[in-house]
């Protein structure tokens, strides 16, 4: 009993880490979100002329970069605001966000969610797994990357990429879009 009120006496205060030292303060972070986004709507609206949806498919992902995408529909990304918004179905959808390497299990639903998806169609594989299997690679549960499964048109690297990340990826997209409709 003597050594626990001891030690708690003399125990450093638990406190908050330190931010990371490339973690950039909130005011810039606020203004590259602000700067991405009006980037991202004005895209979208010389591109389709209205909002762009996207269908969100778990190929077999541990949920991180689950995680990660949900967050570009809170409060703070709220990415309805630009001009893009998440679907329940592939038929309604225009991006196809696909994460986490593609298990056996989740194959066929993955090429049937592709086929349901109307042309012209988008597909961005995110998350390191997505792109290349990752911490799953060689696993005999999986198939492998996103692009040995469905044709993809975008990578997103990280694990899990971050809101930031997948905002600068659709933003590659529709850049990569408008540049092959003026070059054809
Ligand atoms: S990339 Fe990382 S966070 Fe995303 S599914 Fe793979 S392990 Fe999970």
């Amino acid at each position: 009993m003597r050594t626990l009120l001891l030690r708690s006496l003399f125990a450093k205060p638990v406190t908050v880490p330190a931010p990371r030292p490339d973690a950039l303060p909130q005011a810039t972070e606020d203004a590259l979100l602000a700067e991405l986004g009006r980037a991202l709507e004005m895209r979208t609206r010389k591109l389709f002329g209205r909002s762009i949806t996207i269908r969100e498919v778990d190929a077999g992902s541990c949920n991180g970069c689950e995680l990660e995408i949900h967050a570009l529909s809170n409060a703070y990304y709220d990415l309805e605001r630009f001009g893009l918004r998440f679907v329940a179905s592939p038929r309604h959808a225009d991006v196809l966000l696909v994460t986490g390497p593609v298990t056996k299990n989740m194959r066929e639903a993955l090429e049937r969610t592709y086929h349901a998806t109307p042309s012209p169609k988008w597909v961005i594989a995110v998350g390191d797994c997505a792109v290349s299997g990752g911490c799953f690679a060689g696993s005999y549960a999986i198939v492998g990357s996103v692009a040995e499964v469905v044709p993809v048109d975008l990578h997103i690297h990280g694990c899990p990429p971050s809101p930031t990340d997948l905002l600068k990826g659709l933003l590659a997209l529709l850049e990569q879009t408008n540049m092959e409709n003026s070059v054809s």
